[in-house]
């Protein structure tokens, strides 16, 4: 049985992850800070004997906190999946107010991680973030562009700790030539969202529930593109997996884009909702319009996402609707 380790496992994605390399027949280790992760996420799976869940911080030395479970075994593949991932101020949970915690967790924790896949020679995924494109001044964006950013707006503790992670990852691949990939995930929703981290598919979902006004910042105009979390968790595997994803990154994401102001008039019909829809002020720095170009995926992983975003909002909204 291989050993994989999650870091960032108690988040929303990681959970995911996590329940899908159990049943993959794993052996997994979860190691998360719990600052933006939620215990309630990976209650079900501490009674799995596959799994091991630790909490600490990656910003720790891994020497301080894996030895004692890995003491004599193997560490075949490590997850970085660690960091706050919600823009919006008006969630505790986001990494505008965790900016120091984010910064670290991508850069210190980054370095702790690789050193560790480097001793264990453990296979290594870096998840940066479509935020690495900022604003983006083309679309769809592909690997090659650059990005837009604003090295020290609101935002930049996410935007810039993610490029330095991608860096710190590459700097490893060119010297060490460790078997690394780094995967840039686009907007991701689905059940286990957590209700109050503030973005918008829980938040629009929760509103409508609640017959309160859905708030759209902004005009509205602004586009994303939505994967559904299972989509998203088998492009991870694969990106992680395929024995030509070494040294490479690649964009997971779904590539139907929407306006925002589209996104809550659908989820306005789907929960039947008698919501208002009220506009507020935009965030600085929000990125005017958001769409992968998957192609490599497509053509190196064999990925692409097959979830409609009608289907994944239903199984959102029934989670949120039970909850
Ligand atoms: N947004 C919104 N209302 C909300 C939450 C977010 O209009 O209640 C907007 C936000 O300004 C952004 C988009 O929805 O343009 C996506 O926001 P989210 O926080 O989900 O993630 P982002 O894609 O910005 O990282």
């Amino acid at each position: 049985m291989q050993t994989v380790l999650v870091a960032g496992g108690a988040g929303f994605i990681g959970s995911h992850l996590c329940n899908s390399l159990l049943k993959d027949k794993y052996k997994v280790i979860c190691i998360d800070s719990l600052i933006t992760g939620d215990k309630k996420n990976i209650e079900p799976l501490l009674k799995n004997p596959n799994y091991k869940f630790i909490q600490e911080d990656i910003t720790r030395p891994y020497e301080k906190w894996l030895s004692p479970i890995t003491k004599n075994s193997r560490l075949d593949y490590v997850f970085h999946l660690a960091s706050p991932a919600s823009p919006n101020k008006k969630s505790k949970k986001s990494y505008i107010n965790y900016p120091i915690e984010t910064l670290l967790a991508n850069s210190l924790g980054t370095y702790n991680l690789l050193e560790m896949a480097q001793k264990f020679e453990s296979k290594f995924l870096y998840t940066s973030s479509s935020e690495i494109y900022g604003d983006p001044a083309i679309s769809p964006q592909k690997e090659t562009y650059f990005g837009n950013v604003n090295p020290n707006g609101i935002r930049s503790v996410y935007d810039e700790g993610k490029r330095f992670g991608e860096a710190m990852t590459f700097g490893y691949v060119r010297k060490y030539n460790l078997d690394a990939r780094i995967i840039r995930i686009f907007n991701t929703y689905g059940p286990m969202m957590q209700k109050d981290d503030g973005r918008v598919v829980s938040n629009f979902i929760n509103q409508a529930i609640e017959n309160t006004s859905l708030t759209i910042y902004g005009k509205g105009t602004q586009t994303r593109s939505f994967c559904f979390i299972d989509d998203m968790v088998l492009g991870i595997k694969r990106a992680m997996f395929s024995s030509l994803s070494r040294g490479e990154v690649f964009n997971l994401g779904h590539t139907e884009e929407k306006t925002i102001l589209e996104l809550a008039k659908l989820i306005k019909s789907l929960t039947d909702s008698q919501s208002e829809i009220e506009f507020e002020e935009l965030p600085v720095d929000d990125p005017k319009t958001r769409r992968p170009d998957i192609t490599k995926a497509r053509e190196i992983l064999g990925w692409e996402p097959k979830i409609t975003i009608e289907e994944g909002l239903r199984k959102t909204v029934a989670y949120f609707e039970d909850l």
